[in-house]
């Protein structure tokens, strides 16, 4: 038998403001329609970490959604879509910036806003489900050790203060993390996703696990031929891509 594969889909904003974090609401459902059409069950990240434990058994194929950052337009333009469907996907958020705009470095031009904590609170009990982007959207490469473990600990706090529920799932923004960080990750959380490009299996790092940057599936032919299992050299080309480019810039590996 062949162990399944589960594709863990990452999106930012579902807005037709441009740039690579922006997904335009027409092509977004026509990505969520695909699926729909496809079979392709979605299932949540606690379902994924379920499987993982062997108390749960998956389909060969099954996809998880996810959202960085809380925009607004995650329950004004996403969530319809996806609830329409009966997809649950996970949103992480950065807690301290809710309801106002996006200001941390890097921030999309101009600024978008976040959801607000009623909103959140009003989503989850839609079915929504939450995970920690830290509190201020902090890059953990860069902080103190103390100003990482505060990040983490005080986002899950808040977190579950709020919507008055365990909170396990974590990303950290900008993808990759250090050893450090990594550890304090685990002290508060049971999966963490980044940002590398590949789908996931039962196995592999639970603390770094892959995503599909869905802005890279915006061709509606190429994802549908994802989704019938005929896309994976597209896949495959990017990884290797990425590989030799590793081994130019750090040869000693
Ligand atoms: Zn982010």
């Amino acid at each position: 038998m062949s162990r399944p594969v589960v594709d863990i889909l990452m999106y930012h904003s579902i807005s037709a403001t441009g740039g690579a974090t922006c997904i335009d609401p027409v092509v977004f459902g026509e990505q969520m329609a695909a699926i729909s059409r496809a079979g392709v069950p979605v299932i949540t990240m606690d379902d994924y970490l379920a499987a993982r434990r062997g108390d749960l058994q998956l389909e060969p194929y099954s996809i998880v959604i996810t959202f960085d950052d809380g925009f607004r337009d995650f329950s004004t333009t996403a969530w319809p879509v996806l609830s329409d469907l009966n997809f649950r996907p996970i949103v992480y958020l950065p807690t301290g910036n809710m309801g106002r705009d996006e200001s941390w470095e890097g921030a999309h031009q101009p600024p978008r806003q976040l959801m607000s904590w009623h909103e959140a609170h009003q989503l989850h009990r839609e079915g929504v489900c939450f995970g920690s982007h830290t509190v201020s959207h902090a890059n953990l490469n860069t902080v103190s050790p103390e100003i990482a473990e505060a990040e983490l600990r005080i986002s899950r706090q808040e977190l579950e203060d709020h919507l008055g529920a365990e909170v396990i799932h974590f990303a950290p923004p900008y993808g990759l993390v250090g050893k450090g960080a990594r550890k304090t990750i685990a002290k508060n959380y049971q999966t963490s996703v980044g940002t590398r490009l590949a789908s996931a299996s039962l196995g592999g790092d639970v603390l770094d696990l892959p995503r599909l940057e869905m802005f890279y599936f915006t061709d509606q032919a190429r994802w549908q031929a994802h989704l019938a299992g005929r896309g994976r050299a597209y896949l495959q080309v990017r990884k290797i891509a990425r590989s030799v480019r590793q081994s130019v810039l750090n040869p000693w590996q």
